[in-house]
């Protein structure tokens, strides 16, 4: 037997816990299939990257010159031969690289995708060489994720109040969960953005010398970065919209109707 609950005189009927769990797996598989386009999104990415591989040598020696032009050496910022490490990992395999702000490292396989690496200094720029508005951006990147990773959470919680009960703060942010997932990614998408910008700016510096043509196939790659960036702020704001909209569906107590 289901239990009931009153409010403002109107009585609810909690949900079973199996039509519950019904609500969770449906949740789960809605959030994935809006989820599924980002393998397309990321394809591009990985294509353009493998292009311009024949073309490393020449972005390998513009970007050790680029740690140099940039001044970021003085910073004590490093281009870190990933394929030089133990292990086996997307950065020595040539799949990604990163800046670490901690150590001010930059982790990549520079046999292989040299091209990415400008993108990386951007990050450095952004993180020790620039005016506060940037500076914040780039600290928000990690409360970002941890944020909108803590909103699909909140997405697949059980509604245990009727839709009229009193609001909680909690509630309120179960309510806006889709929205707070979006928007918790836009700093991380702004300084992807212009991590970009600069480590292309700096490409394009005399000292560097870099043909035009591999600054313009440069400029391809980090477009498509940035798109599963994006793709993932905006998909991900919508993954936790709608498994919200199928657990209240399922979840939320039903008015008890008399007649
Ligand atoms: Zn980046």
């Amino acid at each position: 037997m289901t239990s009931v609950q009153y409010y403002n005189g109107q009585e609810f009927q909690n949900r079973a816990p199996m039509t519950q769990a019904e609500g969770f797996l449906l949740a789960t598989a809605v959030s994935s299939a809006i989820l599924s386009p980002l393998a397309y999104l990321h394809k591009p990415f990985l294509n353009q990257l493998r292009k311009e591989e024949p073309n490393n040598y020449i972005y390998k020696d513009a970007l050790q010159k680029a740690v140099y032009v940039s001044g970021l050496h003085k910073e004590g910022v490093r281009v870190i031969p990933a394929q030089n490490l133990p292990g086996f990992n997307d950065y020595k395999l040539g799949y990604n690289a990163c800046f670490i702000p901690k150590s001010k490292q930059v982790l990549i396989n520079t046999d292989k995708i040299s091209v990415a690496g400008f993108h990386e200094l951007g990050h450095a720029l952004n993180a020790l060489k620039s005016k506060y508005g940037v500076k914040y951006l780039a600290k928000m990147r990690g409360p970002g994720y941890v944020l909108a990773g803590l909103m699909e959470y909140f997405a697949i919680f059980s509604r245990t109040k009727p839709k009229c009960a009193p609001r909680s703060f909690t509630d309120v942010i179960e309510d806006n969960c889709g929205k707070l997932a979006f928007f918790a990614m836009l700093p991380v998408v702004a300084e992807e953005a212009i991590a970009s910008i600069r480590g292309v700016n700096l490409a394009r510096d005399k000292k560097i010398d870099l043909p035009e043509p591999l600054i313009k196939n440069m400029k391809k790659l980090y477009a498509k970065a940035l798109a599963t960036y994006g793709g993932r702020a905006v998909l991900g704001g919508l993954a936790v919209y709608a498994s919200r909209k199928v657990m209240d569906h399922f979840t939320r107590p039903k008015p008890v109707d008399y007649n």
